[in-house]
C-alpha cells in the first residue's frame, strides 16, 4: 500500500493535500479577493492573454498557496511552484521560466527573501517576457537575449512591506488575505471533517474554529490532533468534550492563543512592566527569532487587542491583562 512505509511525514503531507482546496467554490472566505480574481482570471482567459503578476500577502496559513493553485486549475494552466530562498542564482531563476509554457503560473512563495541579484532577472521578465543570459565570463562575457513565452507570476508574501519598489510595481493584481472568523472557519473544519470521514458534532466544529488564530491551516492541524483524541479517548466522534480535552492538551487556550502567544504576552508584561519594549528584546527574552515573532504571532495579537505597536516599541494592551488575569499597571507610563 502507498503510503504504509513512508512514515508519518508522507502521511501528514498526503492528508494536507486531500484537504486543500481545488477550486474557487471550495475556497471559504477572501470574498473581496476571490470576486475580483474571478474576474481577472475570465477576462484574461477571454483575450487569450497570461493573467497579470499576482502579489499575495497575508500571514502564513491563510490560502496563499491554495488560492494560486486555483488560479492556475481555472487558468487551465500548469503551475511551478518554488520559493525566494531557494532561487540562489539567476540561472535558477532561467531554468524555470524557460521550461514554462504559455500562460502558465510561476508560484514564488517567500517573494521578499528573493537574492537582489535574481530579482532584477525577474524585472525583465515580468515585463517584456525576456531574459538576459550572460554567456561566458571574462573577456569572452556577452550575453544574449532569450524569450519567454507569457506567463503569470504570483509572489506570496508575509511581509508585504519587505519588497523592494521595483519589484511591487510590475504585479498588476495585488492582494491582501485576511484572518478568518469563526464561523467561516467552522465551514472550513466541517468540510474537512467530511474528507476525512470523522464525525465531528457541531459545536465542536465550532469550538476548534474559534481556537484557531483565524488560520485555515492551524483549524486543520487542530482538526486532526482532535482526531487522534476522538479516536483514542473517545468512540472516534469528535465531540465537544473531545475538543476541549484535546485543545487543552494541545496548550491552546480558552481564547485560541497557544503558547508562545502567551508567553511573548507574559514577558512583556513582567519583564518589561507592560512596554513599549523592543521586537528583538522580546525575541531573545522568549526565545524565538524575532522575524517569526513579527510575521506570525504579532499580527494576529494586534488584530486582536492584545498587544499594541507604537513607535517606542511592543505595548500590552488592555485584554492582555485581562487574558492572563494581571492587574495593569496603576498609572499607565508617558
Ligand atoms: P499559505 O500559502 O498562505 O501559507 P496555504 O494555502 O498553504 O496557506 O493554506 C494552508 C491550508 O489551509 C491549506 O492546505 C488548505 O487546506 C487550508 N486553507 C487555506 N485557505 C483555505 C480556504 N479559504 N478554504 C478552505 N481551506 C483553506
Amino acid at each position: 500500500l502507498k503510503g504504509d512505509n513512508e512514515g508519518q511525514g508522507a502521511a501528514e503531507k498526503e492528508i494536507e493535500k486531500a484537504l486543500r482546496p481545488l477550486s474557487f467554490h471550495d475556497f471559504a472566505g477572501q470574498q473581496k479577493v476571490v470576486d475580483n480574481i474571478k474576474i481577472f482570471v475570465q477576462a484574461a482567459k477571454q483575450r487569450g492573454e497570461s493573467l497579470d503578476h499576482v502579489l499575495l500577502h497575508g500571514p502564513p496559513g491563510l490560502g496563499k498557496t491554495t488560492l494560486s493553485h486555483i488560479i492556475a486549475n481555472e487558468l487551465e494552466s500548469s503551475i511551478k511552484i518554488t520559493s525566494g530562498p531557494v532561487l540562489d542564482k539567476p540561472s535558477d531563476l532561467a531554468g524555470l521560466l524557460t521550461n514554462l509554457e504559455p500562460h502558465d503560473v510561476l508560484f514564488i512563495d517567500e517573494i521578499h527573501r528573493l537574492n537582489p541579484i535574481v530579482e532584477e532577472y525577474l524585472y525583465s521578465a515580468m515585463e517584456d517576457f525576456r531574459i538576459d543570459i550572460m554567456l561566458d565570463s571574462g573577456p569572452n562575457a556577452r550575453s544574449v537575449q532569450i524569450g519567454l513565452n507569457p506567463f503569470t507570476l504570483i509572489g506570496a508574501t508575509t511581509r508585504a512591506g519587505l519588497l523592494t519598489s521595483p519589484l511591487r510595481a510590475r504585479f498588476g493584481i495585488n492582494a491582501r488575505l485576511e484572518y478568518y472568523d469563526a464561523t467561516l472557519l467552522t465551514s472550513i473544519v466541517k468540510r474537512s471533517a467530511t474528507i476525512l470521514q470523522t464525525p465531528l458534532a457541531e459545536d465542536a466544529a465550532f469550538e476548534i474554529a474559534r481556537r484557531s488564530r483565524g488560520t485555515p491551516r492551524i483549524a486543520n492541524n487542530l482538526l486532526r490532533r482532535t482526531r487522534d483524541f476522538a479516536q483514542i479517548k473517545g468512540d472516534g466522534m469528535i465531540t465537544m468534550p473531545i475538543a476541549q480535552l484535546a485543545l487543552k492538551a494541545l496548550d491552546v487556550d480558552e481564547n485560541g492563543l497557544d503558547e508562545m502567544d502567551n508567553r511573548i504576552l507574559l514577558t512583556i508584561i513582567e519583564k518589561f512592566k507592560g512596554g513599549p519594549v523592543g521586537l528583538t528584546t522580546i525575541a531573545t527574552a522568549v526565545g524565538e527569532e524575532a522575524e517569526t515573532i513579527e510575521e506570525v504571532y504579532e499580527p494576529f495579537l494586534i488584530q486582536e487587542g492584545y498587544l499594541k505597536r507604537t513607535s517606542r516599541g511592543r505595548e500590552a494592551a488592555d485584554r492582555a491583562y485581562k487574558h492572563l488575569k494581571l492587574a495593569p499597571p496603576a498609572t499607565k507610563p508617558p
